[in-house]
């Protein structure tokens, strides 16, 4: 990896591209054209390595995650993924499928320890949502901020036994204060550029990792004193998250709660074709970490090859990258700005398209022939 000051100076990123399967090179195209704009609008350099992953990788080298692949990542300063996946692939022994042959491999090797999914209703896009019109007027940006690569799902012992005449199930749920503290650090870094407002997530009532967790962002938020800082029990925050999801900025999370809450929050939003993804590592300071960045949903093989899938997750997911792995800012506003004005303009995916006046269906490339020309 390339050390943040190398980055600051050169302005020059290298990029592995995994574009996968099904609608992954197709949105993946559109993302690239604009990232090749913002090249030429903002005067940074990207160098784009495109490598197989999923299950083309599995057809063309026999594995999901080819040595190449890896070591592309390794030399990179971020990963821009697409998705990986399909029927043609879910045969295969579970280990050496698209999934967890590739997506989990490449957490584990990277220490991605955070994920952050914004949850963004664009204020044309309100039909879109499943929650009553009032309560998503004008549309909501909710960022969360889930501890990836800890707690109850990788907590020791883990397993089923017998005890007596009967099986017991455990899982075990354990947080080092380091861990907290780290994913705190993501959390408020995030806020600082957003709207300085971070609900931490818990159940500091029942659960002793609930009182260390709220102990410790407590203990993180101290040096962020222009933040406003609350907790919410999990239970109140899914209730709080449909009720008023407009009254959130940040959403910082536990593993197990922030798996559950990352979803509703991508629900409440409407559409899966919107969102985006990132997952981030080492940190390279100045707020800055390693990432992988992905559109939060799957290869769609029921619309694949058919060049009418939404781009704007991996567009989005692109503008993540430029801003949480380089600091480009500016550059990611201009993105975020593009996909926002093309949707207010009323270009519509068949994902999104609810036949509203003044919108009009496009496909794939007519979707990023708009924001580009937003851009
Ligand atoms: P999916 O997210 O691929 O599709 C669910 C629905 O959402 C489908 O109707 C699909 O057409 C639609 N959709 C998703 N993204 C869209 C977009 N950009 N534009 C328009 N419509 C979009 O989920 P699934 O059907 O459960 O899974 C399909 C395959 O993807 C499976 O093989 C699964 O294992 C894999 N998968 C991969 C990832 C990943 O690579 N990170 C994540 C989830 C699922």
């Amino acid at each position: 990896m390339i050390d943040s000051l190398h980055l600051m100076s050169n302005k020059e990123y290298k990029i592995s591209v995994l574009s996968g399967d099904g609608i992954g090179p197709e949105v993946m195209a559109e993302a690239i054209r604009v990232i090749d704009k913002i090249s030429s609008e903002f005067d940074v350099k990207f160098i784009i390595d495109e490598q197989l992953v999923g299950g083309i990788a599995i057809d063309k080298t026999s594995s999901p995650l080819p040595k190449e692949t890896l070591k592309s990542c390794e030399q990179s300063d971020a990963i821009l993924f697409g998705s990986v996946g399909g029927p043609k692939w879910e045969s295969l022994p579970p280990d050496t499928q698209p999934e967890r042959g590739a997506l989990l491999p490449l957490r584990k090797h990277f220490g991605l320890f955070a994920n952050l999914r914004p949850s963004i209703c664009f204020p044309s896009l309100t039909n879109a949502s499943p929650i009553r019109p009032d309560l998503v007027e004008g549309g909501f940006d909710v960022l969360c901020v889930r501890e990836l690569t800890g707690g109850i799902y990788f907590g020791e012992p883990k397993e089923i036994k017998d005890q007596g005449d009967e099986k017991v199930a455990i899982d075990t749920m354990v947080y080092k204060e380091s861990e907290i503290e780290r994913i705190a650090s993501v959390a408020f870094d995030a806020a600082m550029g957003r709207n300085k407002r971070v609900t931490s997530i818990d159940k500091a009532n029942v659960l002793m990792n609930g009182i260390l967790w709220r102990e410790t962002v407590e203990r993180v938020a101290s040096k962020y004193p222009e933040i406003k800082l609350d907790h919410l029990y999990v239970d109140n925050a899914a209730m709080q998250l449909i009720r008023r999801p407009r009254d959130f900025d940040v959403v910082l999370a536990p593993n197990l709660f922030g798996d559950i809450l990352s979803d509703e929050m991508a629900m409440i939003a409407g559409s899966l074709g919107m969102l985006a993804s990132s997952s981030l590592g080492q940190s390279l300071g100045n707020g800055l970490y390693f990432g992988m960045y992905e559109p939060s949903g799957g290869s769609a093989p029921d619309i694949a090859g058919q060049g009418i899938a939404n781009p704007c997750a991996q567009i989005l997911s692109a503008s993540l990258m430029l801003r949480y792995s380089f600091g480009l800012t500016d550059a990611a506003d201009a993105i975020d700005l593009s996909v926002r004005k093309t949707i207010d303009s009323g270009f519509r995916t068949g994902d999104i398209f609810t036949n509203d006046e003044g919108t009009q269906r496009v496909n794939t490339n007519e979707m990023g022939d708009a924001i580009l020309s937003n851009l």
